[in-house]
């Protein structure tokens, strides 16, 4: 830690001189530091959207999305135990631009084509389209210091998401579960405001109690870093309209970049059933993620997945077996039949639970989130 004196107050305050852009703890203006000749700059282009959200508020978010999800609402108060709520204000540099994909690829006929020899099955098609996106890169250089950050994006389309940042307008517009729960979603009282419309210039106060977390990523690797991102989602989606990609191209129009805090909450809790349930259930800490700034529950981690529902099923259907089997001996041949049945099921749902749940396809479905409100990313043009 430095000394430094603010280029705007002149107060001092102590500063990490690793972090790319700092911050002043008393007048809030946001400057650069050169290293070799000391000189510093003031950086304009930092905002923040203002966290709305409170500890109160994020659990009765919680209780109300459990709720919707849980077979039996009244016992959700009596079986779900939040263990923990924090709240960050994180920064992200937003990357406004527009990005124009080509792509060329083969596809297979509906019928087989006799006597043509080999490739007459498939036939060559291609293609463009274009989408614009505020894309979201973490300015922090530990993506996993917060549950949850490294796969915010959830595209309509269903592919695998293998890179950390998102477009911001259609992340941060889902999951609202209930706009009656007494957040304030915009300054002038109209709901259809984005997050990005409700920023203002950076200011402490406006993390309303959230720790402000520090630029720790250049503005050059976040350019770099969006590139790859829409590049490589692009490609992906471009796959999506052939068997064979053959060719794919992608230009990217920079129209700017800014730098904006956002506010999370994020949430752990426990499930501790009680009917029957809790005989085979082992209570494991889960996360859920929020955002402050309407309260949309960005991502949740189910307390019961459908992978421990069929090892329950194996478990039951196990023990019934065991029980059938020896009625079958000591009393009637019929009850071996029913038997067999129960213990095929038992092996099938023992092999689902522990092969099928670990294919990729099944981890997309792993965590369940409620897609409400949700913006189409097309057509979402940056200013
Ligand atoms: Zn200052």
């Amino acid at each position: 830690m430095h000394e430094l004196a603010c280029p705007s107050c002149n107060a001092t305050s102590q500063y990490d001189l690793m972090d790319k852009l700092l911050m002043c703890p008393f007048c809030s203006v946001t400057f650069r530091i050169s290293m070799e000749t000391g000189k510093k700059e003031i950086y304009s282009d930092h905002y923040i959207v203002p966290n709305s959200c409170d500890q109160r508020q994020v659990k009765a978010i919680f209780t109300e999305w459990i709720k919707r999800l849980h077979h039996h609402a009244e016992n959700v108060d009596k079986e779900y135990f939040i263990t923990d709520i924090n709240g960050f204000s994180i920064p992200f540099w937003i990357v406004s631009l527009e990005a124009h994909t080509m792509w060329k690829g083969l596809v297979k006929r509906q019928k087989s084509a006799l006597d043509h020899g080999l490739g007459a099955n498939y036939i060559m098609e291609e293609g463009q389209f274009r989408r614009n996106y505020r894309w979201a890169i973490s300015a922090r250089k530990n993506l996993c210091e917060n549950w949850g950050m490294t796969h915010l994006h959830e595209p309509k389309e269903r592919l695998e998401v293998d890179w950390d940042g998102f477009p911001l307008d259609s992340t941060f517009s889902r999951g609202r579960i209930d706009p009656s729960l007494g957040i304030k979603t915009s300054k002038s009282g109209d709901d259809e405001l984005s997050a990005y419309d409700v920023r203002e210039f950076f200011e402490f106060k406006y993390a309303n109690g959230l720790p402000i977390l520090t630029i720790q990523v250049s503005e050059e690797e976040a350019l770099r870093r969006a590139r790859n991102h829409v590049t490589n989602y692009h490609h992906t989606l471009a796959k999506l309209n052939v068997e064979i990609l053959i060719d794919t191209r992608s230009e990217l129009e920079i129209a700017g970049i800014q730098l904006i805090h956002l506010p999370f909450w994020h949430a752990r809790y426990i499930y501790h059933p009680k009917s029957v349930l809790k005989h085979f259930h082992k209570a494991r800490e889960k996360n859920v993620m929020l955002e402050g700034y309407a309260g949309g529950i960005l991502k949740g981690e189910m307390s019961i997945v459908k992978k421990d529902k069929l090892l329950i099923n194996a478990i039951v259907c196990g023990i019934a077996t065991f029980g059938l089997f020896l009625l079958g001996a000591v009393w009637h041949n019929a009850f071996l039949l029913v038997g067999l049945f129960s213990l095929l099921v038992a092996l099938l749902s023992g092999y689902m639970a522990t092969v099928k749940s670990s294919s990729p396809s099944n981890r997309l479905n792993r965590t369940t989130f409620i897609k409400q409100g949700l913006k189409s990313d097309v057509g979402a043009a940056p200013e």
